[in-house]
């Protein structure tokens, strides 16, 4: 098991770690233990305007070597992290409290992106068509952005800012990344590996800390675009404040994902699959399961599967082997998510299984997997995006109804169908409002080289993250008509 000396953490400017300029620091422990592993600074504006100099004096350079060149880079790159594997895995379970399982697949999805960016020169190449009127020829460049900004969630601490990093950087741009305060650590990882693959000073960036760093890049007039992963409120605040400010924006935001599961499913993978995307990394993910909508006729059987495999699942600290559901992140999150269990229970819901003292002996954050039954749309725990191993399930008479109550979600990520028939799946996927559809399929989480985004408040703005859409995202076009006389 991993072991570190808590220290504070520091900001990585110019390819060097420095000392922040914030004032306060923040306490980072290990959530299934509440022993402090981290303290990270919350950095100050003048930190923020450090490191987009930084990037501003490594952009021309950087944007103006060959794509090829910068590709070959990227290839150190995934190469250190697949020999690092192990290490990032481990200190994703001490930071984030997800179960090793679950931290070596986000290292893996985390390197999968990193393998789509040292593609760049295939997917920068533009469209070219000749002739398209007498003597004349039209192509379309693309060129990078300048300075551009990641600002990320706690609950992938390594796959989210892959997301965006490797693939801005590979495009031209050089890059200002603002990790988690509550997962400090592993962003120190990622670029001080980042660094040992051989690239130039400022092309990355660090800055530790809060809202006042995000505002702080929001108004920065030298940034030119903002990716931004983590809840609606702040999605929704760094779209709007950014684009006023005229940069381009995609938030990718907060979500309820839905299931919907008939009678001809093949039950236990229906249930075996209903439980990892629910109560996996402890239903902290943007791709959870927390509403299943299950058609009349096989409620009761699923349900009881249902409950009868939960009541197996162990909870405990991640990083011991045979624990399923690691902790939450902090202690007010625990408490959140006590209150919603309450209020489930006072609207009328059936508390099938509680989670609220679960057998553990473990100091940390622990909420264990939760079921209601009978959960109605008006309820908060229907609603509200609860990100904890919390389950509500909705009894509906066909599919048509699952898919109608799914579409009354003010979120649309994520939704999945449990069937055997084509025709259902087929119906599902045409009328289902989701950015991400899956059938049989737990949690439906593109590849990287498709596109992630959601539809409705799971999304602020045009392009996804990952894929071409991410390409065109962190480029911007030329379209060039000529004629040679
Ligand atoms: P969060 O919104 O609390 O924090 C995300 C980032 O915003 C952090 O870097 C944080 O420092 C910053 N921030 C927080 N409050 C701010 C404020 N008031 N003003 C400015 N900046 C602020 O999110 P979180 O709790 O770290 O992550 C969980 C959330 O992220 C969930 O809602 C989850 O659904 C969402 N998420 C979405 C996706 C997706 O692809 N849609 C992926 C992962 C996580």
């Amino acid at each position: 098991m991993l072991t570190i000396k808590a220290e504070k953490v520091k900001n990585y400017i110019n390819g060097e770690k420095v000392e922040s300029t914030g004032k306060e620091v923040e306490e980072v422990p290990n959530p299934a233990t509440g022993e402090i592993i981290a303290y990270v600074p919350l950095s100050s504006v003048e930190d923020v305007n450090r490191a987009t100099e930084s990037c501003a004096a490594a952009y021309p350079s950087w944007s103006s070597q060959p794509v090829p060149q910068r590709a070959r880079l990227l290839y150190t790159y995934l190469e250190k992290l697949k020999a690092n594997q192990e290490e990032l895995a481990q200190i994703i379970t001490l930071e984030s409290g997800k179960t090793l399982k679950d931290a070596r697949g986000e290292v893996q999805r985390g390197i999968e992106v990193v393998e789509l960016a040292t593609s760049t020169p295939n997917l920068m190449m533009g469209d070219a068509l000749p002739n398209i009127a007498e003597g004349i020829d039209g192509s379309i460049f693309r060129y990078p952005l300048g300075v551009v900004a990641g600002i990320t969630p706690f609950n992938f601490p390594m796959m989210v800012p892959l997301w965006m990093f490797p693939l801005a950087i590979a495009c031209g741009n050089t890059f200002v990344l603002k990790p988690s305060e509550r997962t400090p650590i592993l962003a120190g990882k990622l670029v001080e590996l980042f660094y040992q693959s051989g690239f130039p000073k400022g092309v990355l960036n660090l800055v530790h800390g809060g809202k006042a760093v995000v505002n702080g890049l929001l108004s920065h007039p030298e940034i030119e675009a903002v990716s931004f992963v983590g809840s609606e409120p702040v999605a929704k605040h760094v779209y709007e404040t950014g684009t006023a400010h005229g940069k381009r924006v995609q938030a990718l935001a907060g979500a309820k994902n839905h299931a919907v599961v008939l009678p001809d499913c093949n039950l236990d993978k229906t249930v075996q699959g209903v439980i990892g995307a629910a109560f996996a990394s402890s239903g902290e993910r943007c791709m959870a399961c927390s509403v299943v909508a299950v058609v009349d006729e096989v409620a009761d059987v699923f349900i009881e599967k249902l409950i009868e495999e939960t009541n197996k699942l162990k909870v405990g600290d991640g990083s011991k082997e045979g624990n399923f559901v690691g902790p939450l992140i902090r202690e007010v999150h625990r408490q959140k998510v006590h209150d919603y269990i309450e209020s489930g229970v006072k609207e009328g819901a059936e508390l099938r299984v509680d989670g609220r003292s679960p057998e553990t002996t473990e100091e940390g954050y622990f909420v264990g997997a939760t079921i209601f039954d009978h959960v109605q749309t008006d309820m908060r725990i229907w609603q509200d995006e609860l990100f904890a191993p919390v389950l509500s399930i909705v009894r509906v008479k066909d599919l048509k109804e699952g898919i109608t109550l799914t579409n009354e979600s003010k979120f649309a990520n994520g939704a999945v169908i449990y069937t055997d028939s084509g025709k259902a799946a087929q119906q599902f996927r045409e009328e289902i409002d989701a950015g991400m559809v899956g059938v049989n399929v737990n949690v439906p989480a593109p590849m990287a080289f498709f596109s992630f985004a959601g539809n409705k408040a799971s999304f602020y703005g045009d392009l996804g993250t990952n894929g071409k859409d991410g390409v065109q995202f962190y480029t911007r076009k030329k379209v060039v008509t000529q004629r040679w006389f």
